[in-house]
């Protein structure tokens, strides 16, 4: 077995869509993939046809929140969601809008602050997303000549706290984990590493989060084995996954260039079956 278990399609800010995804891991020989987009369950909606074939990569549910914490950038998976769930999709819904009005907002700021773009122009960018985000605004910008790459966008411009920045609705890290057990998934903090900072991290662990991605590309082997002590300290699942996105300048640039132990997704489809 070798898995991913932290990728985004095209229904939010990836590149590809749900299907070029499943098609680019079964030819890499991933024997499981999560579909974590952020805010929407479109992405997994688009496969939900597609008849298990043996062999074949096997897809988790997922999905990826981000938390209202002023300061940090806390994110947190929810797998094996029920994308049928009634009061997630009232969430999913309400961020969706919000995203909508802040992309035009974001377009106003950067206009005044000199960087014009068209707004119609995200719009197309963003394509099929459900959920309209910052790396949708940052390839408009690029297209433009306004910057180099894309990381220079967000550094100058787009980051929390920076001149472009508007933050979209979110709900607390509590709610987010809450939300996420009442629609049967499993609450597991993404990449802590980017934040790092423990206290938070144990503030989150009593909040109730059931997992801790350990396994991130842009953890240091020092962050991975400190969130792994953490993890199974405190009971915890580990998992871990590329973050692919498919953009341009971001590793990993393939799906199965980063995979993570098979032992982590078996412990985390057994505790599917040990939820409450
Ligand atoms: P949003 O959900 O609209 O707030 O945008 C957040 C997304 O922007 C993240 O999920 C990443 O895909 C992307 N992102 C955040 N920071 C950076 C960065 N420094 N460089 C490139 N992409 C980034
Ligand atoms: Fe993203
Ligand atoms: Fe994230
Ligand atoms: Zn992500």
């Amino acid at each position: 077995m070798t898995a991913d278990l932290h990728i985004h399609t095209n229904a939010s800010d990836g590149l590809f869509s749900p299907q070029e995804i499943l098609t680019k891991a079964c030819a890499v020989g991933l024997t499981h993939i999560a579909i974590t987009d952020h805010d929407t369950v479109d992405g997994l909606l688009s496969l939900q046809n597609n008849t298990p074939v043996p062999g074949q990569t096997a897809v988790i549910p997922g999905i990826e929140f981000a938390t209202d914490l002023p300061q940090y950038e806390v994110h947190i998976l929810g797998y094996f969601i029920d994308t049928a769930h009634s009061e997630l999709n009232r969430q999913i819904k309400i961020i969706a809008a919000n995203r909508q009005e802040r992309a035009e907002l974001m377009v106003h700021k950067l206009k005044k602050l000199g960087y014009p773009v068209n707004y119609q122009r995200v719009r197309e960018i963003a394509g099929k997303a459900t959920a309209i985000g910052r790396p949708h605004v940052a390839a408009a910008l690029l297209e433009k000549g306004y910057f180099r790459n894309i990381s220079e966008v967000f550094t100058t411009l787009l980051e929390k706290n920076k001149p472009a920045y508007i933050p979209h609705y979110k709900l607390s890290p509590q709610d987010t984990i809450a939300l996420i057990k009442s629609a049967d998934g499993i609450p597991v903090l993404a990449h802590p590493g980017l934040v790092n900072n423990d206290e938070l991290v144990l503030e989150i662990i009593e909040s109730g989060i059931q997992g801790i991605e350990v396994y991130h590309p842009r953890h240091s082997a020092e962050q991975i084995s400190r969130y792994q002590a953490l993890a199974e300290e405190h009971g915890l699942l580990l998992t871990g996954g590329s973050d692919f996105h498919g953009i341009a300048g971001r590793f990993p640039s393939q799906l199965g260039e980063y995979t993570i132990p098979d032992e982590l997704v078996s412990r985390l489809l057994q505790s599917r079956h040990e939820q409450p």
